[in-house]
């Protein structure tokens, strides 16, 4: 079976990477274009910890992974001042508290402070927290009883270079490059398939199942499939990012920033060689004027070059997979980069694909059953990190600001009320078994954005109050004496990775 990955920004070459892994090259030819002339979109830095299961996957090693894409290691995002002005708190990847008698640790939390005394912020409660603040990072300790085992990690990484990456080890293992732009389609006429690809060169491609990975152009699925656009702009307005790296002046932070700002947020992600920023803005509440000045007095040191703009709407496509083309990437939807979901989103898409492919030997007449569980997939993983993202716009104090007063009072999509509510109620959070965010994720922007529960889960008050407020005290010590103890990220990296000397500045933007 011929597959035809039509893209070779990050989503081209994880796809072209993840299939080569998962499929048998007996039964899969697997080819990619890409276009040098067109280019790719050039910025997507921070991850989630699940990259690593992906790169693990492939049978990357770290080390050189991280010498390659000048990489750090990220154990959570902070965010200041969503709530108000001034105020900061971390979304860790990590866990809160531990379990006691059964019932998760909020429901303790909750229940220290209503009994009156003074359990701290609940931020104090991860190690993952701790750990970030204290600017340091270690691999997470083996042995699951160890304070030290209750968080994972992601990765900071210059995302040109991770394509390139990723280049070499497809190529590598059988994927064929074609270096050309599609200009044309040619379909089936009965079936509507897309048959063929026309390229400006004159070259004609053919193929089985379409990858499109074109980004923002969808060229298949939105273009020639005509999948309708399901706009989200009313919940997240934000539709334009300038970007622009610096020189780093500080120390090497192990989590991105996400600082909110009168028309949006300015992110901060720390590198080995540069800090990448942008300012993701919405052009309804400022110019580009405006956000050029707010960005450049965000950044801490020189501009490593002029700042570029892009241009985006949040949403995504009805279906990710219509006849026998599959968009994968920028092709299928874009959600602000906020919690850092789009390359998550992708991994998600490839390893879902590889699951579903159709087996060889249908031509290719495509199952429906299995399209339709793709694109079921495929919304269940697009609407919660929709609502995820609009909670922490919602959730807001910042009275006086048109954007921020504007998105308070929005009408929220109704899965997102109903999560808001239960944690008011209950103390409860979401937690899948399938796709993001995790009941600890929930919980730091909940209470984070200043939300409280009026009540928590009972079960809990089968621990004396004496012994909930020992066991308190004795977690939180424990959790700031070993987060002292931990290597500064700057001196594990150096051990660990040291970087190999840095590339031209703006070979890619951020
Ligand atoms: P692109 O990188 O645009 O690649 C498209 C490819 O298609 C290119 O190779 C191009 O040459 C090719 N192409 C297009 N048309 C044709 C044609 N006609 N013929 C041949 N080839 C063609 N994600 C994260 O996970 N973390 C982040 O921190 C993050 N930050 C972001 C910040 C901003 C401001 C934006 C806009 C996005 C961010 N993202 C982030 C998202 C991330 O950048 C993308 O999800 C990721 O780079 C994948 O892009 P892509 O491969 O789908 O598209």
């Amino acid at each position: 079976m011929r597959i035809v990955i039509v893209g070779g920004g990050s989503a081209g070459w994880m796809c072209a990477a993840g299939l080569a892994r998962l499929l048998p090259a007996t039964d899969y030819d697997i080819t990619l274009i890409e276009s040098d002339e067109i280019g790719t979109v050039g910025v997507g830095e921070a991850t989630l910890p699940h990259i690593k299961t992906f790169n693990d996957m492939l049978g990357i090693d770290e080390a050189e992974f991280l010498r390659e894409t000048q990489g750090t290691f990220k154990l959570g995002i902070e965010f200041v001042g969503w709530d108000r002005a001034g105020d900061r708190y971390i979304h860790p990847f990590g866990a809160f508290g531990e379990p006691w008698v059964g019932v998760d640790f909020q429901h303790h939390w909750v229940r220290a402070a209503q009994a009156g005394f003074d359990p701290g912020p609940i931020q104090d409660y991860s190690f993952a927290v701790a750990a970030a603040r204290a600017d340091a990072f270690e691999f997470p300790d083996g042995d699951r009883n160890s304070i030290r085992s209750t968080y994972a990690y992601a990765y900071h990484f210059d995302a040109g270079l991770y394509a390139a990456f990723l280049r070499r080890w497809a190529t590598a293992r059988g994927v064929r490059r074609i270096e050309g732009q599609v200009i044309d389609v040619g379909h089936n006429a009965i079936s509507g398939h897309v048959e063929t690809l026309r390229l400006k060169s004159g070259a004609t491609l053919a193929g089985d199942i379409f990858v499109d990975c074109s980004g923002f152009r969808s060229l298949l699925l939105g273009g020639v499939m005509g999948v309708a656009w399901q706009d989200w702009s009313e919940w997240l307005p934000c539709d334009r990012a300038l970007a622009v790296p610096c020189r780093r002046t500080t120390a090497l932070t192990p989590y991105t920033r996400a600082t909110a700002q009168r028309a949006g947020w300015t992110w901060r992600i720390p590198l080995q060689h540069r800090v990448g920023n942008g300012y993701v803005f919405s052009s309804r509440y400022c110019d580009e004027v405006q956000a050029r000045e707010t960005l450049l007095a965000a950044i801490e040191g020189e501009p490593l070059a002029e700042p570029r703009l892009l241009r985006f709407a949040a949403g995504r496509r009805a279906l990710a997979w219509e006849r026998n083309c599959i968009g994968i990437g920028l092709a299928s939807g874009f959600l602000e980069p906020l919690e850092s979901t789009s390359i998550f989103l992708i991994q998600a898409a490839v390893i879902d694909l590889a699951s579903l492919m159709p087996t060889p030997g249908f031509g290719n007449r495509m199952d429906p059953r299995l399209i339709a569980e793709f694109n079921r997939l495929f919304e269940i993983q697009y609407d919660r990190v929709r609502d995820f993202l609009v909670l922490h716009y919602a959730a807001n104090s910042r009275e006086g600001e048109p954007l921020w007063d504007h998105v308070r009072a929005m009408r929220l999509p109704d899965s997102l009320t109903h999560k808001i509510e239960l944690f008011e109620a209950s103390a409860a959070a979401p937690d899948y078994a399938y796709g993001l965010f995790s009941r600890d994720s929930w919980l730091s922007v909940l209470f984070g954005q200043g939300l409280r529960p009026r009540a928590y889960n009972r079960l809990a008050d089968h621990l004396p109050l004496e012994e909930l407020e020992r066991r308190m005290r004795d977690l939180r010590s424990r959790i700031a004496a070993n987060a002292g103890l931990m290597t500064a990220q700057e001196d594990f990296i150096a051990g660990y990775c040291p970087a190999s000397p840095p590339a031209p500045p703006m070979e890619s933007a951020a």
